[in-house]
């Protein structure tokens, strides 16, 4: 079970600083990305994008915030 707890945890857990490695926190800008083509279940896929800035280094980076899809039947996020 260890290494698979050690992958769910990774995914859902703080992003860290690509330059130092120091755990950020909320994004200071978010924006979404929506895709032009649906999926075979005529959903569209939403990426919310977010801008972070590293807390130690100043270093600015962007990351995946979430991923919403949304069809006929409602949004979904995952
Ligand atoms: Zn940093």
């Amino acid at each position: 079970m260890g290494k698979l707890s050690r992958r769910a945890r990774r995914k859902a857990g703080p992003r860290r600083c690509p330059e130092c490695g120091t755990e950020v926190g909320e994004p200071y800008k978010t924006w979404e990305l929506v895709a032009p083509i649906p999926d075979r279940k005529m959903r569209i896929t939403i990426t919310v994008m977010g801008m972070f800035q590293c807390p130690n280094c100043g270093k600015k980076f962007r990351a995946v915030v979430s991923k919403i899809k949304v069809g006929p039947e409602g949004a979904e996020v995952g």
